[in-house]
């Protein structure tokens, strides 16, 4: 098969990253006979340093020619200073919404050979295998007004948290149909006992939920839903929750099972490409030194694989290749244990490349 893939490295980490994640497409390539091609644009800060903007217009077009789009990282302390609408943030919030990348996609499974990079006790964890599914183009990171203003003479700032029933529905029927193929559970996160917006994402989720028999739903509030993560975290299946509360719960589920540096993510479309690239920030306190974890990234053009161009056995044999070379006992820096053996970024891509 044939397929265009606009990569985007980003800031900090995301180069190194991103080069091992192609390095490991291209093992796909040869053995199952695709072609891919690659056409690089910038994000991010170093958009702003060759562009003037975090996401240029070119970049835009290149990504909606695009079948799939890879990304690294964006963002590092040399941009933090300028005015908000040139920070490298801005860029991921413009592409989420130029692409209508509408739902966040998070999978958290449990890696048994990781668990000793876990902060919770192995019986908790063991066993997670939990998709977070966040709204990612509405709620109160789009809604104006959002600025400065006087509330009674007071100085002060309001945002402006919005949705639609249709914005609703769309996320909440991509989490159904993603619970119909694992293991029937859909768990709401809501604040429906304070806001209006959560009454209204309660209703749709409930009249949904009507349409799938065989999926159990269940509502939980979001306060909840961040102990329940911690203290049970087997007991969710997907769990699909609004923007803001998504942001916050899906670092939390991150962190449940290992590392940071482990963790896919897919920010797809309806009917557009999809992006893909690891939760994990830029990490500019380890840029350059090729000792970051290439997994997350790696994990990620796997899922591309499986969700955006239906290749279910080529993003096996990566899945399958990570977990052999974990259990090989190698790792980079920010998962090693006792008993494991160190090894750069670019020797873990080739590890991975080997086992494949
Ligand atoms: P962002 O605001 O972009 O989400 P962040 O401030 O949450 O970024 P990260 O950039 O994700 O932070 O980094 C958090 C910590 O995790 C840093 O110490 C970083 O070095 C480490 N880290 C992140 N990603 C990796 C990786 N792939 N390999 C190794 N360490 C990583
Ligand atoms: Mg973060």
């Amino acid at each position: 098969m044939e397929k265009k893939i606009a990569v985007l490295p980003g800031d900090g980490i995301g180069p190194e990253i991103i080069k091992g994640a192609i390095d490991v497409l291209q093992v796909i390539e040869a053995k199952f006979d695709h072609s891919f091609e690659y056409n690089y644009a910038n994000i991010g800060g170093s958009a702003f340093d060759e562009e003037g903007t975090p996401l240029s217009d070119k970049t835009i077009a290149l990504c909606k020619s695009s079948d799939a789009i890879m990304l690294g990282a964006v963002g590092g302390p040399k941009w933090d200073a300028l005015p908000v609408s040139s920070r490298p943030e801005q860029g991921l919030l413009r592409i989420r919404k130029e692409l209508n990348l509408f739902a966040n996609l998070r999978p958290t499974k449990y890696f048994p050979s990781l668990a000793p990079a876990s902060p919770l006790r192995q019986e908790v964890i063991e066993n997670v295998d939990l998709m977070m599914v966040r709204e990612l183009t509405g709620g109160i990171y789009f809604g104006t007004p959002s600025e400065r203003t006087t509330i009674g003479g007071k100085a002060g700032a309001v945002d402006t948290l919005l949705y639609t029933k249709e914005e609703i529905n769309l996320v909440l029927k991509k989490a159904f149909e993603i619970a119909k193929t694992r293991s029937k559970k859909v768990t709401s996160v809501d604040k429906a006992n304070v806001l209006e917006s959560s009454r209204l994402w309660r209703e749709c989720a409930t009249e949904m939920a009507v349409q799938y028999p065989d999926v159990k739903l269940e509502h939980m509030l979001v306060d909840n839903a961040a102990m329940q993560l911690i203290s049970n975290p087997r007991q969710f299946d997907v769990v699909v929750t609004e923007n803001m509360f998504g942001d916050i719960l899906s670092d939390e589920a991150s962190v449940l099972t290992g590392s940071l540096g482990m963790l896919a993510s897919a920010s797809i479309s309806e009917a557009g490409p999809s992006l893909y690239e690891p939760i994990h920030g830029s990490a500019p306190d380890i840029a350059g030194q090729n000792i970051a974890n290439p997994l997350a990234t790696i994990l990620s053009a796997a899922m591309m694989l499986r969700i955006s161009f239906e290749m279910e056995q080529e993003a096996q044999l990566i899945e399958n290749a990570v977990d052999a070379v974990l259990n090989k006992g190698y790792r980079t820096k920010d998962i090693l244990s006792a008993d494991t053996t160190l090894l750069t970024t670019s020797q873990m891509v080739e590890q991975v490349k080997a086992e494949m």
